[in-house]
């Protein structure tokens, strides 16, 4: 297994850390309902996807 030569600084180390985080998911508008939703995945709102209803939403009581 190749290892690492020399340990780097701290300074280095936290500014590879620097730009790491809070990075938004992609949202799109679902085609059916127009609520916001990841693509490639099924709507949360109306539960379908590419234009079937796959998922039956359940309201909370
Ligand atoms: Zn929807």
């Amino acid at each position: 297994m190749a290892n690492p030569t020399h340990r780097h600084t701290r300074t280095r180390r936290d500014k590879r850390r620097a730009n790491w985080k809070g990075q938004m998911p992609t949202l799109t508008a679902c085609p059916e309902c127009k609520e916001l939703k990841e693509p490639h995945r099924v709507c949360l709102s109306c539960g379908s996807y590419s234009g079937r209803k796959v998922l039956e939403i359940v309201e909370k009581e």
